[in-house]
Protein backbone atom coordinates (compact mmCIF):
# COMPACT_ATOMS: atom_id res chain seq x y z
CA UNK A 1 0.00 0.00 0.00
CA UNK A 2 1.36 3.38 -0.83
CA UNK A 3 0.83 5.16 2.81
CA UNK A 4 3.60 7.37 3.70
CA UNK A 5 2.97 6.47 7.41
CA UNK A 6 3.03 3.10 6.82
CA UNK A 7 6.42 3.83 5.37
CA UNK A 8 7.56 5.43 8.03
CA UNK A 9 6.73 2.58 10.44
CA UNK A 10 8.77 0.50 7.97
CA UNK A 11 11.60 2.55 8.36
CA UNK A 12 11.99 3.15 4.87
CA UNK A 13 11.24 6.58 5.34
CA UNK A 14 13.22 8.49 7.76
CA UNK A 15 11.71 10.35 10.98
CA UNK A 16 12.36 12.20 13.47
CA UNK A 17 11.65 9.68 16.59
CA UNK A 18 10.61 9.96 19.84
CA UNK A 19 9.18 6.84 21.27
CA UNK A 20 8.88 3.46 19.51
CA UNK A 21 8.00 -0.19 20.82
CA UNK A 22 6.66 -3.13 18.65
CA UNK A 23 3.01 -1.52 18.12
CA UNK A 24 3.47 2.01 17.87
CA UNK A 25 5.79 4.79 16.96
CA UNK A 26 5.91 8.84 17.93
CA UNK A 27 7.55 11.29 15.26
CA UNK A 28 8.39 15.18 15.71
CA UNK A 29 6.11 16.55 12.69
CA UNK A 30 7.52 17.94 9.73
CA UNK A 31 5.52 20.93 9.88
CA UNK A 32 5.10 21.71 13.52
CA UNK A 33 2.45 24.28 14.90
CA UNK A 34 3.84 24.66 18.29
CA UNK A 35 7.25 24.15 19.99
CA UNK A 36 5.82 20.46 20.36
CA UNK A 37 4.34 18.65 17.69
CA UNK A 38 4.61 14.88 17.38
CA UNK A 39 2.52 12.16 15.66
CA UNK A 40 1.61 9.16 17.08
CA UNK A 41 0.85 6.66 14.66
CA UNK A 42 -0.46 2.45 14.84
CA UNK A 43 2.35 0.54 12.94
CA UNK A 44 -0.32 -1.15 11.35
CA UNK A 45 -2.35 0.65 8.79
CA UNK A 46 -5.73 1.95 9.95
CA UNK A 47 -7.17 4.61 7.71
CA UNK A 48 -8.04 7.02 10.73
CA UNK A 49 -10.65 6.99 13.52
CA UNK A 50 -13.63 5.41 11.39
CA UNK A 51 -11.27 2.30 11.11
CA UNK A 52 -11.13 2.03 15.18
CA UNK A 53 -13.37 -1.00 16.20
CA UNK A 54 -13.77 -3.40 19.39
CA UNK A 55 -11.01 -5.49 17.50
CA UNK A 56 -8.14 -3.39 17.78
CA UNK A 57 -8.65 -0.26 20.15
CA UNK A 58 -6.15 -1.85 22.03
CA UNK A 59 -3.28 -0.24 20.16
CA UNK A 60 -5.43 3.01 20.20
CA UNK A 61 -5.29 2.67 24.23
CA UNK A 62 -2.00 1.93 24.09
CA UNK A 63 -1.21 4.65 22.01
CA UNK A 64 -2.98 7.34 24.74
CA UNK A 65 -1.48 5.34 27.40
CA UNK A 66 2.26 6.57 25.42
CA UNK A 67 1.47 9.81 24.93
CA UNK A 68 1.38 11.81 29.05
CA UNK A 69 4.84 9.57 29.27
CA UNK A 70 6.36 11.38 25.91
CA UNK A 71 4.64 14.43 26.72
CA UNK A 72 6.65 14.65 30.32
CA UNK A 73 9.87 13.28 28.27
CA UNK A 74 9.65 16.33 26.07
CA UNK A 75 9.16 18.65 29.32
CA UNK A 76 5.22 20.14 28.64
CA UNK A 77 2.56 19.26 31.29
CA UNK A 78 -0.45 21.17 29.32
CA UNK A 79 -1.02 20.16 26.10
CA UNK A 80 -3.71 19.16 22.94
CA UNK A 81 -4.58 15.66 21.38
CA UNK A 82 -6.39 15.73 18.10
CA UNK A 83 -7.25 13.60 15.26
CA UNK A 84 -8.19 14.86 11.97
CA UNK A 85 -10.52 12.68 10.36
CA UNK A 86 -11.52 12.57 6.39
CA UNK A 87 -10.19 15.59 4.26
CA UNK A 88 -13.24 17.73 5.32
CA UNK A 89 -11.55 17.62 8.47
CA UNK A 90 -7.92 18.46 7.60
CA UNK A 91 -6.93 15.29 7.40
CA UNK A 92 -4.10 14.53 4.83
CA UNK A 93 -2.48 11.59 5.68
CA UNK A 94 -4.68 8.78 5.31
CA UNK A 95 -3.22 6.47 8.19
CA UNK A 96 -4.43 7.14 11.61
CA UNK A 97 -2.83 9.26 13.58
CA UNK A 98 -2.52 11.49 16.83
CA UNK A 99 -1.35 14.83 16.96
CA UNK A 100 0.46 15.98 20.14
CA UNK A 101 0.77 19.52 20.22
CA UNK A 102 1.91 21.92 23.01
CA UNK A 103 5.17 24.08 24.52
CA UNK A 104 2.95 27.36 23.74
CA UNK A 105 -0.26 28.65 24.93
CA UNK A 106 -2.76 27.16 22.07
CA UNK A 107 -5.57 29.62 20.48
CA UNK A 108 -9.20 28.29 21.31
CA UNK A 109 -10.21 25.12 18.81
CA UNK A 110 -14.04 24.67 17.92
P1 LIG B 1 -3.18 15.58 9.10
O1 LIG B 1 -3.20 16.84 8.30
O2 LIG B 1 -3.99 15.60 10.35
O3 LIG B 1 -3.47 14.37 8.23
O4 LIG B 1 -1.70 15.43 9.64
C1 LIG B 1 -0.65 14.99 8.84
C2 LIG B 1 0.60 15.58 9.44
O5 LIG B 1 1.70 14.86 8.91
C3 LIG B 1 0.83 17.05 9.08
O6 LIG B 1 0.90 17.80 10.30
C4 LIG B 1 2.17 17.03 8.35
O7 LIG B 1 2.98 18.14 8.65
C5 LIG B 1 2.79 15.73 8.81
N1 LIG B 1 3.73 15.11 7.91
C6 LIG B 1 3.61 14.93 6.57
N2 LIG B 1 4.69 14.27 6.09
C7 LIG B 1 5.50 14.04 7.16
C8 LIG B 1 6.77 13.41 7.30
N3 LIG B 1 7.44 12.87 6.26
N4 LIG B 1 7.32 13.35 8.54
C9 LIG B 1 6.68 13.89 9.59
N5 LIG B 1 5.47 14.49 9.52
C10 LIG B 1 4.90 14.57 8.32
ZN1 LIG C 1 -0.53 3.27 6.52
Amino acid sequence: MDCLFCKIAAGEIPSNKVYEDDRILAFHDIAPVAPVHVLFIPKTHLAGVRDITADNADVVAHIFATIPKVAEQLGITDYRVVSNNGAEAGQTVHHLHIHLIGGATLGGMV
